[in-house]
C-alpha cells in the first residue's frame, strides 16, 4: 500500500503538471501577480521530488512546503503535500489540506477532479467509506474516463459487497481498457459469481444458476462458478446435472480439478456408482504425473475401503511431489496407524519427511506475495482477484525419476 500510495502521489503531481503545461503563467492570488513556474525553478521543490521518490517523506514535506510557499502556494504542491500527510498516516491534516484547495475560486475542472481524487483517497485510508465513494463519484461526473476513480470504486464495492456496483464500475473500466478484455472478463466473471452466491443466500436459486452461468460465459476457466452452480443443481434434486458441471469443471481447469472431488465422491455414491471416484483419480494421475491431490484423494478412497498399503504407496508419491503439505503428512500418519506402525514402512515415511517444511495447503499471492493456509478467490491484502498459486517450496523436479527411484 505505501509504495503505491506514494507512486499516485507522484501521478497526481505529474498530471498537475502536464495540466499546468495549460495554465497561463502568471495567475492573480492575492492581489499580486504570481508566476507559477517559479515553483518549479526553485532548489526545494527539486528537492522535495527527490527526497519523495527515495520515499523519504518528513524532508519530502518539509522541502515542498517551502517551495510551496516561496511560489504562492500552487494547488499541485499542495496537493502532494496532503498525499504526504495521507502516506504518514495524518489522515485528518491530510483531508484538512486538500479541502482547502476546495475552496480555491476558479477551479478548473480537472483541477477539481485532481482534488476530489486526493480527498476520496483520504476518505478511504481513513475508514470514511461513504464520503469516499461520494468523492470518487463526483469525481466520475467531472471527469468521465477517470480510471484512478473507477477502480478505487470498484474496491469500495467490492469491500462492501456490492457485488452489483463492483460488477457496473468493472464494465466502465473494461470499456476504457478494451486491450485488456481477457483480465477484465475474468475479474467479471468473478463477480458474477459473487451476485449468485448472494442469491443463493437469499434461497434465489433459480437467479443464482443464471448468474453461474453467466459468469461461465464470461470465463470458461472460472472455478467457483462450476461448483456454485453444480451445488444449486443439486439442490434443486438435479444430481446428474451437478456431476456434469462438476466434471467440466475438472476437464476445463485440471489445476482445480480437487476442488471437486468431496463433492464428486459423494455425488457417485448416490448415483449408486461409487468406483467412479477412483476411476476418475486415476485418469487425473495418468494425465499429469505431478497430480498429488489426486493421489492423496485417491488414498483416501483406498484405505476407506480395505485397501491401505495400496493408499500408502500413493501417499508416498504424493509426498516425493509436494513434501510440504501437511495434508498429505496427515493422511500417511492416519494410513500408517490403519495399518497398526509397521516398522519398515514408517522408516521410509521419515525418511521421506526428513526435509519437509510443513504447510496445512500453502498458497501465496502472486502480485503481493501474501500467504495463505487455503485457495483464496480474492487476495485479503491486495484485493486482487484470482492471483494465487499453490507454492511449493522446494522445486518439485522431473517426477518420473522421483517417482521410480
Ligand atoms: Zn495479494
Amino acid at each position: 500500500m505505501g509504495p503505491y500510495t506514494t507512486l499516485f502521489g507522484l501521478l497526481a503531481l505529474l498530471a498537475g503538471l502536464a495540466v499546468g503545461k495549460a495554465w497561463e503563467r502568471y495567475k492573480l492570488q492575492d492581489g499580486r501577480w504570481i508566476d507559477r513556474r517559479r515553483a518549479r525553478e526553485s532548489p526545494h521543490y527539486m528537492l522535495g521530488l527527490n527526497f519523495l521518490v527515495a520515499n523519504q517523506i518528513d524532508p519530502a514535506i518539509e522541502e515542498l512546503s517551502t517551495a510551496a510557499e516561496a511560489a504562492g502556494h500552487p494547488l499541485e504542491i499542495h496537493l502532494i503535500l496532503g498525499n504526504l500527510y495521507r502516506e504518514k498516516g495524518q489522515v485528518g491534516r491530510a483531508i484538512q489540506e486538500h479541502q482547502s484547495l476546495l475552496q480555491r475560486p476558479h477551479l478548473r475542472k480537472l483541477e477539481h477532479a485532481n482534488v476530489l481524487l486526493c480527498l476520496g483517497l483520504d476518505y478511504k485510508r481513513g475508514g470514511f467509506v461513504d464520503r469516499a465513494l461520494e468523492a470518487f463519484s463526483e469525481v466520475l461526473r467531472l471527469d468521465p474516463d477517470n480510471r484512478y476513480a473507477m477502480s478505487n470504486l470498484e474496491k469500495l464495492y467490492e469491500e462492501q459487497h456490492q457485488w452489483t456496483d463492483a460488477y457496473a464500475m468493472r464494465q466502465k473500466l473494461a470499456s476504457e481498457e478494451a486491450d485488456q478484455k481477457a483480465r477484465h472478463q475474468e475479474i467479471l466473471a468473478f463477480l458474477e459469481n459473487e451476485i449468485g452466491v448472494a442469491a443463493v443466500k437469499r434461497n434465489e436459486h433459480v437467479e443464482a444458476a443464471r448468474r453461474f452461468r453467466a459468469a461461465i460465459d464470461l470465463d470458461q476457466k472460472n472455478a467457483p462458478a462450476y461448483l456454485n452452480l453444480g451445488d444449486v443443481m443439486l439442490a434443486q434434486g438435479d444430481l446428474p446435472g451437478a456431476v456434469e458441471t462438476w466434471e467440466k469443471l475438472i476437464a476445463i481447469s485440471p489445476d482445480r480439478a480437487y476442488l471437486a472431488y468431496s463433492r464428486l465422491e459423494q455425488a457417485y455414491a448416490d448415483l449408486n456408482d461409487p468406483a467412479r471416484f477412483p476411476a476418475l483419480c486415476r485418469r487425473l494421475i495418468s494425465a499429469n504425473a505431478q497430480e498429488w491431490r489426486a493421489r492423496l484423494a485417491l488414498a483416501h478412497y483406498l484405505t476407506s475401503h480395505g485397501s491401505a498399503a495400496e493408499g500408502l504407496e500413493l501417499l508416498f508419491e504424493a509426498l516425493a511431489i509436494n513434501p510440504h503439505a501437511l495434508a498429505i503428512h496427515q493422511g500417511i500418519w492416519e494410513t500408517l496407524t490403519e495399518l497398526r506402525l509397521p516398522p519398515a514402512l514408517v522408516t521410509r515415511y521419515v525418511g521421506l519427511a526428513r526435509e519437509s517444511i510443513f504447510y496445512v495447503d500453502p498458497h501465496i499471492c502472486v502480485r503481493c506475495r501474501y500467504r495463505s493456509t487455503e485457495l483464496l478467490w480474492q487476495c485479503p491484502h491486495c484485493h486482487e482477484w484470482n492471483t494465487f498459486v499453490e507454492e511449493r517450496i522446494a522445486p518439485a523436479k522431473d517426477t518420473e525419476a522421483t517417482l521410480t527411484s
